[in-house]
């Protein structure tokens, strides 16, 4: 198992959550602005891609294993979008609550609120490890027409998770790791770790 790994991520609601997550495995778990190193270019149509290009880059400018999540919303009544462009839906400079607003104005008047969290981790133990270790996890639910509470981040306060009639932000810290696309994905990746070869 690795000794050592840091997250390709610069975004605090996704450190805090991979953090939690990792936090019984002992692996000592940096985020990459320890290194001073800046967001990788996202070029690419699916989110594998974009993980694996973050994971790569965190590698390159550490020389430790590195962890990359890239993930998104995914809404039925527009086809899939925002998709890999959620982080900046809203437009530049990225902001959770434009994007928020962008998406409740792209459904105004939609009857289908159909949703799903999508989340692609991928570790590479160097940066051009021939094999990355990669996994995905999907979290279905709605979109509302008003959003609900404070915790998670991003989409988190429109997107209603529909069995549990709470929103993303109205969910603990712990709850939502537990069944959220991230947290299935990084289960996934940790299953597959445990049999990684030094
Ligand atoms: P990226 O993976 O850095 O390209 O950004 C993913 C974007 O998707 C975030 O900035 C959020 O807008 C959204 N997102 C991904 N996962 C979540 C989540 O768990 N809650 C809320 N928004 C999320």
């Amino acid at each position: 198992m690795l000794k050592k790994l840091v997250i390709a991520s610069n975004n605090e609601g996704k450190l805090r959550e991979i953090q939690q997550l990792l936090a019984p495995l002992n692996i000592e778990v940096m985020p990459q602005s320890v290194f001073n190193i800046t967001e990788a270019e996202e070029p690419h149509c699916t989110f594998i891609e974009n993980a694996l290009a973050k994971a790569r880059h965190a590698s390159l400018h550490s020389s430790l294993p590195a962890l990359a999540d890239d993930s998104g919303i995914c809404v039925d009544a527009l086809q899939g979008n925002p998709g890999v462009h959620s982080a900046r839906y809203g437009g530049e400079p990225k902001s959770d609550e434009k994007n928020n607003q962008t998406l409740l104005n792209a459904l105004e008047n939609e009857t289908n609120r159909a949703a799903y969290y999508y989340c692609a981790i991928v570790l590479v133990r160097s940066h051009d490890d021939p094999q990355p270790l990669i996994a995905e996890g999907i979290w279905k639910g709605e979109i509302l027409i008003a959003a609900r509470g404070n915790g998670g981040f991003g989409y988190d306060p429109l997107f209603l998770d529909v069995k549990l009639g709470k929103t993303g932000a109205e969910l603990s810290p712990q709850y939502k790791n537990q069944i959220s696309h991230r947290g299935q994905a990084l289960q996934h990746l940790i299953e597959k770790m445990k049999v990684l070869q030094p």
